[in-house]
């Protein structure tokens, strides 16, 4: 336990209307706070009914009143929960009775903040009640809810502890020099570590089908003005972002649109017509195109299937950053009489923005692009846990080279256990603390 902190209090739901909104308070005395608002004494994690009054105890509210003593509650401190009309003025007026009595304002993520601090759940979870009420996709809720119930932190503590009996065994080799090492040794060592390794791949697996879920991917459409890129778009979110027209070099700055594709949040990018221009807007719009090509996860070339790939799609295609997954649609199918299909090795797709007819196909391409198999048990994971597993992951290859350098070796080993420890937070500076929670909403 934390020495006793301050008293915090913020509004707990949603902004706007609703039929009951939360103020919540945590820490310091709230007895007297509870004494002073609700005149009188609650007994432990009891819903009661009452008046909520103001200094002069007249009433400002009536509803539910619940007292959550230290240590079983949301942050491990004393917690109460009003829970009164749903209204934003009301619950301004409730919330400023509650500074009144001696709380301060909460700090965004302050209480999850707490409960950190005072072991309620490591970093992984907290991190994970942010990524849940951020959750767009029923897939990633499902998968934050995992993260925040243990599963992750559960794993990485299971590879945790395998390292430190790892470490362990080697690590007695080291005070006991003289022994000779023998080859039985080497092979447990490596046994021991192939299993490490195993495991911790399966992880970084799930994981990364887990930041998928949370971050989606950056889709960015190019091809020649009127080939029907604003179309595509449109079809695939469904309504109309776009402006689509017949004047070529309609589309003259970045578009953007969010779509869900399984769950997987895609970030659709419609650019400007990548052709030689003189218009000095359309330019500036040909600029931004080519730097949000650079970071896109993917490319998708929008072609003309009656002119199939034309000088002047050589020339877009030639401007076009390598390194980074394309795929080549042939548009306006329906104008030539075929149906849709997906040729060459998946990467062309044959396709009308028109009519809908081969959108399945591209969402199914879209979704093995980006590395979306979607497995049992994902856990949401955010970039600085990939990053963490990805470090951890190349110490312990290195270290499969140091077997017979047990000091090299026990030092791998060593940084492996300290990058892992980081996703649960067992090591984390308060510059990263700070990083995370002033993300989340206030009240939370
Ligand atoms: P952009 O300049 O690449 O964004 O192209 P638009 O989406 O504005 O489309 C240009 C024109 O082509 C519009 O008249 C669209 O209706 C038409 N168009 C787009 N896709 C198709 C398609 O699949 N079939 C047919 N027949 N016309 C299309």
């Amino acid at each position: 336990m934390l020495p006793r902190l301050d008293c915090i209090a913020a509004i707990a739901t949603a902004p706007g209307r609703g039929g009951i909104g939360v103020v919540r308070v945590s820490g310091g005395n709230i007895a007297l706070l509870i004494s002073e608002i609700l005149g009188k004494r609650l007994s432990p994690r009891c819903a009661i009914y009452s008046s909520f009054l103001d200094s002069q105890k007249q009433t400002i509210d009536q509803g539910i009143a619940v007292f959550f003593p230290a240590p079983h509650s949301y942050t491990g401190e004393d917690v109460l929960e009003l829970q009164g009309h749903g209204g934003p003025a009301i619950l301004q007026i409730v919330l400023q009775r509650c500074l009144e009595s001696g709380a301060r304002i909460a700090q965004p993520g302050e209480f999850t903040q707490r409960a950190f601090l005072n072991g309620k759940m490591d970093l992984a979870q907290a991190e994970s009640v942010a990524d849940l009420i951020d959750a767009t996709s029923s897939q990633a809720a499902r998968s934050a809810m995992r993260s925040l119930q243990g599963d992750f932190s559960k794993a990485i503590q299971k590879l945790v502890n395998q390292l430190i009996h790892l470490r362990m065994l080697v690590e007695a080799m080291l005070d006991f020099p003289e022994e000779e090492l023998d080859s039985t040794d080497i092979f447990q060592r490596n046994t021991q570590l192939d299993g490490l390794l195993g495991e911790l791949k399966k992880i970084l697996s799930l994981a990364q089908q887990g930041s998928l879920l949370r971050e989606g991917a950056h889709i960015v459409l190019v091809g020649q003005p009127n080939v029907g890129k604003s179309s595509l778009l449109n079809r695939l979110s469904g309504e109309e972002v776009a402006l689509v027209s017949e004047i070529p070099g309609t589309t003259r700055d970045v578009i953007r649109q969010a779509i869900q594709i399984e769950g997987i949040p895609f970030h659709i990018i419609d650019t400007a017509g990548l052709r030689e221009s003189q218009d000095s807007i359309e330019l500036m719009g040909i600029a931004r195109t080519h730097s949000m090509l650079e970071k896109a996860d993917a490319i998708l070339v929008i072609l003309d299937a009656r002119s199939h790939i034309s000088e002047q799609d050589k020339k877009i295609l030639e401007k076009l950053p390598q390194g980074i997954p394309r795929l080549y649609i042939f548009n306006k199918v329906d104008l030539i009489n075929q149906s849709p299909r997906v040729d060459e090795n998946e990467y062309h797709i044959y396709l009308s923005a028109k009519t809908g007819m081969g959108l399945e196909l591209l969402r199914e391409r879209l979704l093995s692009l980006v590395g979306w198999h979607q497995e049992a048990g994902v856990y949401m994971a955010r970039e600085r846990h990939l990053q963490a597993l990805q470090d951890a992951k190349s110490i312990l290859e290195t270290a499969t080279g140091e077997l017979s350098r047990v000091e090299l070796f026990a030092e791998n080993l060593r940084m492996a256990q300290e990058k892992l420890s980081l996703i649960t937070g067992e090591f984390s500076s308060d510059d990263l603390l700070g990083e995370i929670f002033s993300r989340f909403c206030i009240g939370k």
